[in-house]
């Protein structure tokens, strides 16, 4: 039976180097160390952190109670005020923002400092947004949806420059700057949208296309893996939804020629791996 694994499947670039972070800090030795919020959205991985030592502080707020120790930020990032805070409670710091998210904190400084408004498309209750939202000053505004351009407080002619939340669709983004471009204001658009999810969702489609059965591994609460799914499905009957190698069952793919297998951003590794292994030792009926 031939497997092909997606190369994109798993972590992206900037979840893997935030949790092989946290993983570097556990083997130093380094204690306490406190994460804020879960360092990626896998129960599993979030467990096996917990079991080393790694505590989760739900909020900024929690670290006010914190007298010592090592915290990381995660990939998401978070506002300026929170890296104050860190600093005032004289804790060590592991920056594990990704650089792509970082690279947007840079742009709002910049452009607060050259008088422009920074519009940031995206939604304001996710946490890379709200990081995003705490390096601008308070002229800066989240916009998701086409109505609420035309209720904003600004002026004609208003310099503003707009930005993306990394993981944002396209295609809304563009119907969004479409839709400021026509009220005459001064506009820098900066696209910062990630192209991570898009490639993995691409190499999906193209691989669900060509074989038999197609396997998707993720939570069951990611969105992100259940429209890998559903974009599978579109293109081979015969794809699977699993969440770990105990839910698939070997009788579902022994009588195909071909599998696919992709997985979720929060996916680890260890489980696309442990997939991998036993479909390939499945003997075909
Ligand atoms: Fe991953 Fe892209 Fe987000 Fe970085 S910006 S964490 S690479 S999805």
């Amino acid at each position: 039976m031939e497997v092909v694994v997606a190369k994109t499947a798993g972590f992206c670039f900037g979840v893997e180097r935030a949790v092989n972070q946290v993983y570097c800090q556990i083997e130093q030795g380094v204690k306490p160390i406190y994460t804020l919020g879960p360092i990626i959205h896998n129960e599993e991985v979030v467990r096996d952190l917990e079991e080393k030592g790694v505590r989760v502080l739900a909020s900024p707020e929690e670290l006010d109670a914190v007298k010592e120790g090592t915290v990381i930020i995660r990939s998401h990032g978070v506002g300026k005020s929170v890296y104050d805070r860190i600093e005032k409670r004289g804790l060590c710091l592991v920056d594990a923002t990704c650089p792509f998210v970082k690279k947007i904190h840079e742009i709002v400084v910049k452009q607060n400092e050259e008088g422009r408004r920074v519009i940031i498309i995206g939604d304001e209750a996710h946490p890379e947004v709200e990081g995003i939202k705490g390096w601008g000053d308070e002229r800066t505004l989240v916009v998701k949806t086409e109505e609420q351009v035309d209720h904003l407080p600004l002026y004609p002619g208003e310099k503003l420059c707009i930005v993306s939340q990394t993981t944002f669709n396209y295609n809304k983004f563009k119907d969004l700057v479409e839709k400021f471009s026509k009220k005459g204001y001064d506009i820098i658009t900066l696209n910062t949208i990630c192209n991570a999810t898009q490639e993995r969702q691409v190499e999906a489609e193209h691989i669900a296309s060509q074989v038999e059965a197609m396997i998707v591994i993720g939570g069951r609460n990611s969105s992100n893996t259940r429209k890998l799914y559903e974009i599978c499905q579109k293109e081979c009957k015969n794809t699977y939804y699993i969440q770990t190698l105990d839910d698939l069952d070997p009788e579902s793919v022994n009588s195909v020629r071909s599998v696919g297998i992709t997985a979720g951003a929060s996916t680890p590794k260890k489980i696309i791996e442990e997939v991998h292994t036993n479909v390939r030792a499945i003997k075909r009926v």
